[in-house]
Parts: C-alpha cells; sequence; structure tokens
C-alpha cells in the first residue's frame, strides 16, 4: 500500500493537527490517543512515512528501529506503566483492523488489562 501522506499522524507530525504530546526525538513521536482504552493509552510512531509495523520492519533505518523501540519503553516508565505492566500493540492492515495507515505504536497500562484489548 502506497503511502498516504495526508493520513491523519503525518497531519499530526507536521503540526496541522494538535496532539497532546509525551515525548519526541530525531526519528520518533509519543502522544496520548485520543480516544483511550484504558487509564494510560500513548501512542508511538515514526517521523518517517512508513504505512505499518510490515512496512517499517523492511524498510526503516536500525537507528529508527532503536529510536521507536527505546521511546516505547521510555513512555511506558515515564507514564508509571513499567512496575506494574503494560501492553503494546500494533494493528497492521485489513486483517488487523488497522485504521491509521502510518505505524504506530499502541501502550496500554494503568490497570490490568484483561486478555485482550481490541
Ligand atoms: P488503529 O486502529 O489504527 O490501530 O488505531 C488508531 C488510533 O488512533 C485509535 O486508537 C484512535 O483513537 C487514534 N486516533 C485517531 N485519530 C486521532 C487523532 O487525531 N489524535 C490522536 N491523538 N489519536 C487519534
Amino acid at each position: 500500500m502506497a503511502y498516504d501522506p495526508n493520513n491523519i499522524f503525518a497531519r499530526i507530525l507536521r503540526g496541522e493537527i494538535p496532539c497532546k504530546k509525551i515525548a519526541e526525538d530525531e526519528h520518533t513521536l509519543a502522544f496520548h490517543d485520543i480516544n483511550p482504552q484504558a487509564p494510560v493509552h500513548a501512542l508511538v510512531i515514526p517521523k518517517g512515512a512508513y504505512v505499518s509495523f510490515d512496512d517499517f520492519s523492511e524498510k526503516a533505518s536500525d537507528a529508527e528501529i532503536a529510536a521507536l523501540t527505546r521511546m516505547v519503553g521510555k513512555v511506558a516508565r515515564d507514564l508509571g506503566c513499567a512496575a506494574d505492566g503494560y501492553r503494546i500493540l500494533s494493528n497492521i492492515g485489513q486483517h488487523g483492523h488497522q485504521e491509521v495507515p502510518h505505524l504506530h505504536i499502541h501502550v496500554f497500562g494503568g490497570a490490568s488489562l484483561g486478555r485482550m484489548i481490541n
């Protein structure tokens, strides 16, 4: 699937739409989900134009992959989830029910989450 430069997260990255920012570095942005499904629900995205985790895992540089991985852990720690645990999730494509076609890692925490979050 070709990358759509007008998807909502691309627009957040360009500053056209506001977000509740948590942290940012050269390669990555983290912000709160607009419709939280848990007491903590953050999204971590690469700044590069990657449709999904599948796309990212194939095309991103090692530096981008390292930055995203480290940012996910940092966000969970900074939002107080590390001690009791949390969940990370990325929906991919049609079968994964991905809604926004720019890779995002969900970080859920702040309560016992049950077995699955859809
Ligand atoms: P997906 O279903 O693609 O894995 O998840 C997309 C997520 O993006 C959803 O949890 C949804 O609430 C969130 N989302 C959609 N639009 C916006 C927005 O404009 N701002 C923020 N912060 N989150 C959004």
